[in-house]
């Protein structure tokens, strides 16, 4: 079924008349996962976000997929080995959406890491994931680190350590993981609120979903229900009465971006702040992005705000390890605050707390899922789909296949893998070129849209004359057509955060752009005046989160 809102009644009924095998709750990274991993093993499964897609923690996250080399520090060698072979995988199955990026680890007299710690934490890093010769690290001694980015502070600077991550666009990576279960059948609704359970003998049977667009509320039923609620997964599990033993503790982590111009950082550098913790300074974009803090998080949800006291920490950070930019909370161009739901370990901080993933599975068979990262999304689907086939086999005696992702490309990912997204960029941008495109604009719908780009490339190139009477510009229109067609976008919101994350890293690009898209999804969808009104708004409010921290948290 087409992937839109525009259907929004037709996808509601199909799923309602469906017998399911599995409804997941959330439509974050790790729902995307499960329902990609089941329905390639042949369950009949949906899933229901009750904001957008990757509203929650998944657009909000350090946009890394990394090993997570600070972990070694805590010994966490099984998290490393996984989490660290997965980023291959997952590069190579989207690599429009996730791309090799060089780190350099600068190491100073008295911090935590010098040549010798980082020389032997990186190689267990490179053996514990496998990493291929070509992106083994590499030691630099002070000159060459400081030949790669001039910004450092050169005092005490001892050498550097440098190997590969991998960067992404996380609410990308979700949506294109979700667009690949929905290709290949699975049901999956936004703007669904799981507002109850519902039980026979004491046994979870379904769920009551509130249509947040209209108001109705309807059951859906399934053989096994699925809690990936991410910071939620705890309020899913009171209402299941089964909130006990081990629960979530939230930390929030925010990030500051800068103009390329004003924070010309050339090299992504993972650093070390006054405060001994671990902070990454990335190019992206034309932009510079930093990030991230580690605070108990106690307010409203939904809505994580930063604090002048998290922009100064940042800034703090900054000028520590690049003292030449003079960098001050003027220069802040834009930021976002996300939560990380923590599985509560006694007496630890929050940057000691394990990363590790767990599922709980309560007296009435709810299964929740917490914990974990985005680079491991795909290992944490795949210990879901194994314990649901296995109960389905115990109860109903049906088979399913073992799991099957591995090398399956997401949504955008034909291209051939890493080696092949060469051949396909170059052909793709004498395409982009060839029908008006700048090369700036055609490598970013490129590198958006992967496989898909010919579909976009095709409304910027047949509909240029109705963009102009609904007044977008060209390249907009063709991707917001996209997003409303192909990407179940139904908000102002949708489209300028996580369909192209240009909140964050093209705010003007918003600025200039909302008035019109608004008014076009008015009309695409029949707004009222009411919602209209109220989308407006919300979008409003975000662009002031995003330039102007709130004074202090609000618990
Ligand atoms: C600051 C920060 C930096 C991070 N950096 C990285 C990184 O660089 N690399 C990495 O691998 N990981 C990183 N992580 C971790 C990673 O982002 C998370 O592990 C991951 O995004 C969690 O995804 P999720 O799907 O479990 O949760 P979410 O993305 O939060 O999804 C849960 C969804 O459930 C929905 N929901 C909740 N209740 C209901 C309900 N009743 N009905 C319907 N829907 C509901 C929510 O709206 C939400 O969208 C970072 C996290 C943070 C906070």
């Amino acid at each position: 079924m087409q992937f839109t809102n525009l259907l929004r009644s037709e996808i509601k009924e199909t799923i309602n008349k469906e017998s399911l095998d599995l409804l997941v709750i959330g439509g974050g990274i790790t729902s995307a996962g499960i329902a990609l991993d089941a329905i390639t093993r042949g369950l009949k499964v949906a899933v229901v976000e009750m904001q957008d897609f990757a509203a929650g923690t998944s657009s909000r996250s350090t946009k890394l997929v990394h090993g997570g080399l600070r972990y070694l520090k805590q010994f966490e060698i099984g998290v490393v080995a996984e989490v660290g072979k997965e980023r291959a995988i997952v590069y190579e199955n989207g690599p429009h959406v996730t791309t090799p990026e060089w780190m350099m680890l600068p190491f100073y007299k008295g911090g935590t890491f010098g040549p010798f710690t980082t020389n032997i934490g990186l190689r267990v890093y490179d053996l514990l994931a496998g990493v291929k010769k070509s992106e083994r690290r590499k030691m630099f001694k002070p000159e060459v680190a400081l030949g790669r980015e001039p910004l450092l502070k050169q005092e005490g600077i001892k050498g550097a350590g440098y190997y590969v991550e991998y960067k992404t666009d996380d609410a990308r990576l979700t949506l294109e993981v979700m667009k690949k279960a929905v290709e290949e059948g699975a049901y999956a609704l936004n703007y669904m609120k799981v507002s109850d359970l519902v039980y026979e003998n004491s046994k979870v049977v379904g769920v009551k979903a509130e249509d947040l667009v209209d108001g109705s509320v309807q059951e859906i039923r399934a053989k096994k229900i699925v809690n990936a609620a991410g910071p939620w997964v705890d309020t899913l599990r009171e209402i299941d009465k089964s909130k006990k033993g081990k629960t979530l503790k939230l930390t929030k982590g925010i990030h500051l971006v800068f103009d390329g111009k004003r924070f010309p950082l050339k090299q992504a550098i993972y650093f070390d702040t006054p405060d001994r913790r671990m902070v990454f300074a990335i190019p992206r974009e034309g932009k510079t992005y930093v990030g991230t803090t580690d605070t108990v998080y106690k307010g409203d949800i939904a809505h994580p705000k930063m604090t002048v006291q998290d922009r100064d920490y940042v800034l703090n950070a900054i000028d520590f390890i690049f003292p030449k930019v003079k960098i001050t909370a003027e220069d802040v161009e834009s930021s976002w605050a996300g939560l990380r739901p923590l599985i509560h370990e006694d007496g630890k901080s929050p940057s000691e707390i394990s990363r590790k993933d767990e599922i709980f599975v309560s007296n009435s068979g709810l299964i929740s899922i917490a914990g974990g990262k985005l680079t491991g999304y795909r290992k944490m689907a795949e210990s879901i789909v194994d314990l649901v086939t296995k109960q389905l086999h115990e109860e109903d005696g049906n088979s399913f296949p073992k799991k099957q992702t591995k090398n399956l490309p997401i949504s955008g990912g034909d291209v051939g893998g890493s080696e092949g997204f060469k051949t396909f960029l170059i052909n793709k941008m004498n395409t982009g070129k060839k029908i008006g495109l700048s090369e700036e604009e055609a490598k970013k719908l490129i590198y958006r849209y992967g496989s898909n780009v010919d579909i976009v490339f095709n409304t910027y190139r047949d509909d240029k004359v109705k963009a102009k009477e609904e007044k977008l510009d060209p390249v907009v229109y063709a991707s917001l057509r996209y997003a409303i067609d192909h990407e179940l976008a139904y908000k102002p919101v949708d489209f300028f955060i996580r369909r192209t994350g240009a909140i964050f890293f093209d705010i003007d690009w918003v600025r200039e752009h909302k008035d019109s898209v608004t008014q076009f999804m008015k009309k695409e969808f029949n707004w009222t005046d009411e919602q209209e009104e109220d989308y407006k708004q919300e979008l409003e409010q975000l662009i002031y989160e995003a330039t102007h921290p709130v004074e202090k948290e609000e618990f």
